[in-house]
């Protein structure tokens, strides 16, 4: 049997030990320390994002961002519908309301009319489940799927005219712009992961992001148990434990260093998928609009079972059965049992995306005998 190609497995650059070992050296094992500090630089400057609190976890640095806009029990908060569960999950720690949007065909994201017409109900009250005076939501989570730019302008806009802030979930678009601006610099709010599995890794982590550095200094002092400046320890608000610790920045100071090429090569895998399975009846990849560049994170592929002759299930088994990991698309918000009562607005394009879709192995690491064996396999189950 050969060695297992996996989804997204981490891919270290080289410098990651350097950093870990100064760790050791200085005896910086606790959180905090020049390892968080460099980290929290490299990102600024690598984004363009202002302001950086490296945090335990992506998953953290939302739910500081619902803190920090004063989400609270019973507030509506909207989310993109079509996201892995993190993005909504801390809605629920704070005893918020899910509002669930649509995505629209192109990018795969939150689709701008949708949410337009989940704030109208929002404000008029004709949100089930919620007071009948109407409320408006205190935030809006959009969410740059796969890599793919989310249509921030248009959503922005929305935002807007209505007033409400934007927390941006870049934590798979490390690295993607929109025309030339880099995800997770257009919310009021933007998040990363460096979770094992994301472009970079910090083995676990997160970064929330922002230009205000009030904000930014109220999120680091938050993560780290919100002590007052007193020589005891002193509270008085309610505190988190979000602190990314100075060893796991050092494997991300390193991991900077080889962003632009892990995105190159991930780009480079779709390049290759595509130019190889082009002329397969029934496949389809999702195109970069306008001005869009993705890091194509993880590349994916719809499938047409009429035209293609075998359906995504089908696919994923033949791949798995050469030890190869793929993946179906993440499961809308508004489809799984533990979010199914809460209020959803679109036509379900993101449902029928999930029906039909697949995730092929993506790492930085893989090479092109890898690439070339997985699209052998493809050509053979798709027989056309
Ligand atoms: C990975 C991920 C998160 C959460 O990040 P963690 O660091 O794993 O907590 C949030 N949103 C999306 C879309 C993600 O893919």
């Amino acid at each position: 049997m050969q060695h297992k190609i996996w989804l997204s497995p981490p891919h270290m650059g080289g410098s990651e030990e350097k950093y870990v070992k100064e760790a050791f050296d200085s005896n910086w094992i606790a959180p905090l320390g020049p390892n968080v500090d460099g980290f929290e630089e490299d990102i600024a400057k690598y984004t363009q994002c202002g302001h950086v609190a490296a945090l335990s976890s992506g998953t953290a640095a939302i739910h500081l961002a619902l803190v920090l806009l004063g989400v609270e029990p019973g507030d509506l908060v909207i989310c993109q519908s079509f996201t892995f569960s993190a993005s909504a999950n801390p809605i629920r720690y704070q005893g918020a309301i899910p509002v669930f949007v649509d995505s629209e065909a192109e990018t795969w994201n939150m689709c701008p009319e949708a949410l337009e017409s989940a704030i109208k109900a929002c404000l008029s009250g004709k949100v089930s489940g919620t007071s009948k005076k109407g409320k408006k939501p205190k935030a809006i989570i959009p969410v740059h799927l796969y890599g793919m730019p989310a249509k921030m302008e248009a959503i922005m806009d929305v935002a807007a005219k209505y007033g409400i802030p934007v927390i941006e979930d870049a934590a798979e678009a490390l690295g993607s712009s929109l025309k030339g601006r880099m995800c997770g610099t257009f919310g009021d709010l933007g998040v990363f992961s460096f979770n094992g599995n994301k472009i970079i890794t910090t083995s676990g982590g997160g970064a929330l992001v922002g230009q205000d550095v009030e904000q930014i200094n109220k999120a680091r002092y938050l993560s780290t148990q919100a002590r007052d400046p007193a020589p005891h320890y002193q509270h008085s608000e309610i505190g988190y434990n979000y602190r990314m610790s100075n060893v796991c920045a050092g494997i991300g100071r390193g991991q900077m260093k080889v962003l632009d090429q892990w995105v190159e090569r991930r780009r480079n895998n779709h390049m290759f998928y595509r130019e190889a399975l082009r002329g397969l009846a029934g496949l389809s990849f999702l195109e970069e609009t306008e001005g869009a560049y993705s890091n194509r994170w993880l590349t994916t592929v719809l499938v047409d079972p009429g035209k293609a002759g075998v359906d995504r299930m089908m696919i994923m088994d033949a791949l798995a059965k050469e030890n190869i990991e793929s993946r179906p698309l993440w499961k809308p918000m508004h489809l799984q049992p533990v979010f199914r009562d809460y209020p959803f607005f679109g036509k379900n394009i993101c449902g029928m995306i999930f029906d039909s879709g697949v995730c092929l192995p993506s790492g930085s690491s893989l090479s092109e005998k890898n690439l070339k064996n997985i699209v052998q396999i493809l050509k053979k189950v798709i027989k056309t």
